[in-house]
């Protein structure tokens, strides 16, 4: 969008959108301590940009909510404006850490989705694995699938890590462990010194005594990410119903009740179809969450609700248009330079 006949029409839509009661559901993965050295990766956010959304938030007034009131209030058929549910999923230690200080600075209720067999354990998931690797490497070169990658510079190692991801995208989970334990040789490194690494701090996943000590917060509840994260639509019909299944036992074990439920990449008949959404309600789970983008209206169905997702890179500017609609109006964020006057209202 470019002209600033585009930009007003941008705004009247905006204006639109907030006198609709509709509720927005942000999806969050990790948040890195401020200054972690990483490359860019899309989930994981710089601890500071998390921190200035939760200021905007609470600041601007929002009704930030946790997902059992906004159940509620689906059931009520009435949704307060500006209401936001923060969701985040994978179960990663920096939650602990670095979110939940912000989040009670700012009272702002949240809901962790818990992939249950990483938590407790040593074990990252794959992402964080070649993340991991490719810092830590001391070669000037990795060669996977066929294809090299110079992981000298930072650029270099985020090219090679978005290759990687890509070919990961195509393979199978045993395959991909393949792959991993290759690397780690050709990058001339132990497991042991990846564990052994700041790094490794930064990327790994809660226990279940950090988890319970969320849950006493009364701020913080936990919701089902399945046991091992794999996308739902590669797995038998019984390994899927036991990843459904299992993950909520474990759960309701450690800290009470377990009604909630997101599922693994989340997008609709790519990671997971129509029979994984029966067994998810046929488990138990009340309120059903996807990767699929938009909007929360009274209407909703608990059991298939829409997120939108939060990236690294997105300052309060482009957070603030996201709240304002932009999320769910499905055209490219305005520049930079023209967002503050759409914000504004000083575009004519
Ligand atoms: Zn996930």
């Amino acid at each position: 969008m470019s002209t600033s006949t585009g930009l007003t029409a941008l705004k009247r839509r905006m204006k639109g959108f907030l006198c609709r009661h509709e509720a927005l559901i942000l999806t969050y993965h990790s948040i890195l301590p401020a200054g972690t050295a990483l490359f860019p990766i899309a989930h994981h956010l710089d601890g500071a940009l998390f921190e200035g959304q939760m200021r905007y938030l609470a600041e601007e007034g929002f009704n930030c909510v946790s997902l059992e009131q906004l159940a509620r209030y689906i059931a009520d058929k009435r949704i307060p404006p500006r209401t936001v549910v923060l969701t985040f999923d994978d179960g990663f230690y920096n939650n602990y850490s670095v979110a939940f200080p912000i989040l009670q600075r700012y009272n702002i209720p949240a809901t962790i989705f818990l992939a249950t067999g990483f938590i407790g354990g040593s074990k990252l998931a794959w992402p964080e694995r070649v993340a991991l690797l490719l810092m830590l490497n001391r070669r000037p070169t990795l060669t996977v699938n066929g294809a090299v990658f110079n992981v000298q510079s930072q650029d270099d190692r985020m090219a090679a890590y978005t290759a990687i991801g890509r070919h990961f995208g195509t393979i199978g989970p045993d395959e991909i462990e393949t792959v991993l334990a290759d690397l780690l040789q050709q990058a001339g490194l132990t497991l042991d010194e990846l564990y052994a690494s700041e790094l490794y701090q930064a990327l790994r996943f809660m226990d279940w005594s950090q988890v319970a000590e969320l849950a006493r917060s009364g701020l913080i509840n936990f919701g089902s990410h399945t046991v091992n994260h794999r996308r739902l639509i590669y797995l038998s019909p019984e390994d899927a119903q036991r990843e459904i299944e299992t993950s909520r036992q474990m759960i309701r074990e450690q800290v009470g009740e377990c009604t909630l439920f997101a599922y693994p990449h989340g997008r609709r008949d790519k990671d997971f179809n129509e029979s994984h959404a029966s067994m998810a309600r046929q488990a138990g789970y009340q309120v059903i969450l996807t990767a699929d983008n938009g909007s929360v209206n009274r209407d909703a169905d608990a059991g298939d609700l829409p997120r939108v997702s939060i990236l690294q890179g997105c300052d309060v500017d482009q957070f603030e248009y996201l709240l304002l609609g932009g999320a769910v109006f499905n055209q490219p964020v305005p520049a930079a330079n023209k967002l503050r006057g759409v914000l504004t209202g000083t575009v004519s």
